[in-house]
């Protein structure tokens, strides 16, 4: 079942999704060389107490922070750690969200610490652009193969690759709602976009092949080669005059 949100929840849910917003601005200013993952996590719950929301991640089937840290080979769903100290060169994928009065917002940014190298400034960019090609999709009448095609697209064109194994998702009063949202596919099938949907559109880049791992900890995906992977992810509702991004400032 899919649901279609009024006005007045997608209201909540941009509030929700200025508190993941301006938690990734304090995670990514946090997120230096010489930090923890656990450090990053500590101002992102500060935010949280600040504004008044709740973490939907922090007990997620027992999940034990508000933030997914997710550096180098990491793709998603890293556990921040007072034992991962981040050093220049890496990137690190900062994944959150919040809860405004039983509304929930979800987004992911990947930053660079320090300098890093050009294949991994291109795979943020490439990454990035692949959300933003996907975001242009979402528009009344158009369907989810088209956001899916749309990342994949983008992907594959830089040489890269795209994660199967974890996908988008609807979100409203769940963190994750039907439907699924997959980063592939062919465009102009599955479900016809509607106002009042509201999606959370997550693509997972790999450098080297698709193929991922989880580690004992049972949450850590990794890719299988080792090489890196980027995540960028927004929560989008679909209005009668185009997507509006709510995890925005
Ligand atoms: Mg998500
Ligand atoms: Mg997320």
């Amino acid at each position: 079942m899919i649901t279609r949100k009024s006005a007045e929840q997608i209201a909540l849910m941009r509030r929700a999704g200025k508190v993941v917003a301006e938690m990734h601005e304090e995670c990514i200013r946090a997120a230096k060389a010489g930090a923890t993952t656990l450090d990053v996590d500590a101002v992102a719950r500060e935010v949280l107490d600040r504004r008044g929301a709740r973490s939907n991640f922090l007990g997620y089937h027992g999940f034990p922070a508000v933030v997914c840290t997710s550096p180098n080979d990491v793709i998603v769903h890293g556990i921040p750690s007072s034992e991962v100290v981040l050093k220049d060169g890496d990137i690190l994928s900062i994944d959150c969200g919040a809860i405004i009065e039983g509304w929930h917002a979800d987004a992911a940014v990947t930053v660079a610490i320090g300098d890093i190298d050009d294949e991994s400034k291109r795979l943020i960019d490439v990454t990035r652009e692949s959300l933003e090609a996907a975001i242009a999709q979402v528009i009344e009448g158009n369907r989810l193969g088209d956001l899916g095609a749309a990342v994949e697209g983008r992907a594959e064109k830089a040489g890269f690759t795209v994660v199967r194994e974890y996908v988008g998702h609807g979100i409203g009063t769940a963190m994750h709602e039907e439907p699924q949202i997959p980063n592939y596919g062919p465009a102009g099938r599955g479900m016809k976009l509607k106002e009042g949907h509201v999606l959370a559109i997550e693509p997972m880049v790999n450098a080297g092949g698709p193929e991922t791992e989880v580690l004992n900890d049972g949450w850590t995906v990794i890719t299988r080669d080792g090489r890196r992977s980027a995540h960028f992810e927004h929560t989008i509702a679909v209005t009668d005059h185009g997507p509006e991004v709510l995890t925005v400032p």
